[in-house]
């Protein structure tokens, strides 16, 4: 399982925003503070959904001095005076199937650690797809490129397509010509109804440049014949 670092930007909840020392609203035992993070997953993982982990910098005020840097008169030891300690924790996110792009995971109670026995913040995590090698997302629609020869955009043909449910048999129509765009129905992301997107297959013809003697042959013959349309 890939484990993931996160860089933090940090938000207070109210309170100090140096000390990140939240206030107490109603009197209640001071909670800690919410925590954003960016969560990078791959196409496939937020199709799919499944679990990742995440591996935290985690900075927690100073449980020795309560976060003052300062106990018995003098700077304190544990966390040298800054009131706050750092560590790495891992965390396992369960990622629901389909989630999307800028969609935000909460993970209750593992934001920043409460005061006193306080309540601990949450933990927001929101989604980013990385930069796929095959499909390019727009919306919920995907764009997939194939290369196919000159005979098969002037003859048509029959080609696989990599899709998010495997590969799909996908007919190429007699000439088809470069940049036109074939429409794979559905075959794309969850959409915000939960109706999937539809996956479009752009076509690029791939002009051979060594020809066998016959190959080149055959070409002039053609060019020949194109003379005489
Ligand atoms: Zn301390």
């Amino acid at each position: 399982m890939p484990t993931a670092l996160a860089t933090f930007l940090r938000r207070f909840s109210g309170g100090d925003p140096l000390t990140g020392r939240p206030g107490a609203p109603g009197g209640g035992l001071p909670g800690g503070q919410d925590i954003e993070s960016d969560l990078e997953i791959t196409l496939e993982e937020a199709y799919r959904g499944g679990e990742k982990a995440l591996q935290l910098t985690s900075r927690e005020v100073c449980p020795a001095c309560g976060g003052d840097g300062i106990n018995n008169n003098s700077f304190c030891t544990r966390c040298g005076g800054t009131g706050f300690n750092s560590g790495l924790k891992t965390l396992t996110v369960k990622i629901p199937p389909g989630v999307r792009e800028g969609s935000r995971i909460r993970l209750k109670g593992q934001g920043g650690a409460g005061f006193n026995g306080g309540a601990g913040g949450d933990l927001f995590l929101k989604v980013r797809l990385l930069p796929h090698p095959v499909y390019q997302v727009q919306g919920s629609d995907l764009e997939t490129e194939i290369v196919i020869r000159p005979d098969q955009a002037v003859l048509g043909d029959q080609a696989d397509v990599p899709t998010l449910d495997g590969p799909v048999a996908v007919r190429i129509p007699a000439g088809t010509g470069t940049g036109k765009r074939l429409r794979l129905r559905g075959k794309g992301l969850p959409g915000r109804d939960g109706a999937r997107g539809d996956q479009y297959v752009r076509i690029k013809i791939d002009i051979p440049t060594h020809l066998t003697s016959e190959e080149e042959q055959l070409y002039r013959r053609l060019a020949e014949l194109r003379k005489g349309v």
